[in-house]
């Protein structure tokens, strides 16, 4: 029985956040009815997954967004019981849902510890009110320091938080105090992110019309080496990129994307991958509910995964992990091997300082994970 993750895509926010260019819309305090046609909609998307793969079992489950933590406990109860009805699950099955503090408490993080969700990320980004208030959070640090404790004391013991540098008139020292607030708060996943100006956002308008003031360029960079530095000494282990973790507390879902494993992509937005095939449904939250509801698949786009586009996110996905290529895994999946391909970039890339290699690996040195977008170009055949 083949191991699958299912990706469930919750697209709605309080508010959009002024850096946010995903797949969410801002919600009214009337949408109740429209959460729960959405939620409607995916148990049938599910059923109809259930159809096309009778015989895979689910390895992780995430509810990425969006804010799934906007939802009530019981639509995820819903969404969670209408899964297992339908898939096997692995018995150590990773069921991760991102919350925002300000949209969840006491009780909900109880209901949701009952029904199964094992791992809580919290979009924390900072820890200062003015800031977090700037970048347009609608939560206050208060509150992120109350969700992270209401968490643990409804039993969750695997808790991300994402952090964000390089935000308006944000310092070092204040980068400084966020990172110090995660390791007080004994947390065991933290994602980094640099804030990108995206076209359509609030910030990216502002932008365009030279209202935004950024930190320097080498400020930013600081701000980047700062994290990379400072927490492995914290014990977080760089495993990605962007990703540090306790020992043991990687996010395993992520890590599915990274290792070329095959997931399921549900609601409205939402992509998957087989293996060999690429599919993605629309945005359009009305349009995937009455899919969903003449059961339809919702998926618009579909793609076939030739051998070289294969090749290509294959390296540069498991590049992005400390683990890197590995030179057997490769042979097993595309019949040839690595060097055959790619030989001369993986040479330039080594004296570039950027690779190295192992005799079962090809993985980025630190500075290869600074320059990351560089080395990965090089691997597009
Ligand atoms: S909460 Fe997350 S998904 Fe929603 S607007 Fe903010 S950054 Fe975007």
């Amino acid at each position: 029985m083949k191991n699958f993750g299912m990706y469930i895509h919750i697209p709605f926010c309080k508010q959009k956040c002024f850096y946010c260019d995903f797949a969410s819309v801002k919600s009214s305090k009337d949408d109740n009815l429209l959460y729960k046609q959405y939620i409607e909609a995916l148990c049938q998307e599910i059923v109809l997954y259930r159809e096309l793969f009778p015989d895979i079992c689910l390895d992780t489950i995430y509810f990425g967004g969006g804010t799934p933590s906007i939802l009530s406990a019981d639509l995820i109860k819903k969404v969670l019981e209408t899964v297992s009805e339908n898939f096997k699950f692995n018995s150590n099955c990773e069921i991760t849902l991102e919350a925002n503090p300000g949209t969840v408490d006491g009780e909900k993080l109880n209901s949701l510890k009952q029904n199964g969700i094992n791992r809580l990320s919290f979009g924390v980004q900072a820890v200062q009110d003015e800031l977090l208030k700037k970048i347009g959070r609608i939560h206050t640090i208060e509150e992120a320091d109350l969700a992270i404790d209401l968490a643990k004391k409804a039993g969750f013991n695997n808790i991300s938080v994402d952090l964000m540098y390089g935000l308006p008139s944000q310092t070092l020292e204040m980068l400084e105090q966020s990172v110090q607030w995660a390791v007080h708060k004994d947390i065991q996943h933290i994602s980094i992110y640099g804030l990108q100006i995206e076209d359509g956002t609030v910030f990216g308008n502002l932008y365009d019309k030279g209202k935004l003031i950024l930190p320097a360029e080498e400020d930013t960079e600081m701000m980047y080496d700062y994290l990379t530095q400072k927490l492995p000494k914290y014990g977080y282990r760089r495993y990605e990129i962007s990703n540090f973790a306790i020992p043991n507390f990687e996010s395993r879902h992520n890590l599915s994307y990274w290792q070329d494993k095959p997931y399921l992509g549900l609601g409205a937005g939402a992509h998957g991958y087989y293996g060999d095939k690429r599919v993605q449904n629309p945005f359009d939250i009305k349009m995937y509910i009455n899919k969903c509801n003449q059961k339809i698949f919702p998926y618009e786009a579909e793609e076939n995964v030739d051998k070289k586009a294969h090749m290509e996110e294959f390296c540069f996905l498991a590049l992005r992990t400390i683990w890197g290529i590995n030179k057997q895994k490769f042979k097993d999946t595309f019949n040839e091997d690595i060097h055959k391909i790619y030989k001369n970039i993986i040479l330039k890339l080594i004296k570039k300082g950027l690779l190295k290699e192992t005799d079962e690996a090809i993985y980025l040195t630190s500075k290869g994970m600074k320059f990351g977008n560089i080395v990965f170009s090089e691997f597009l055949l």
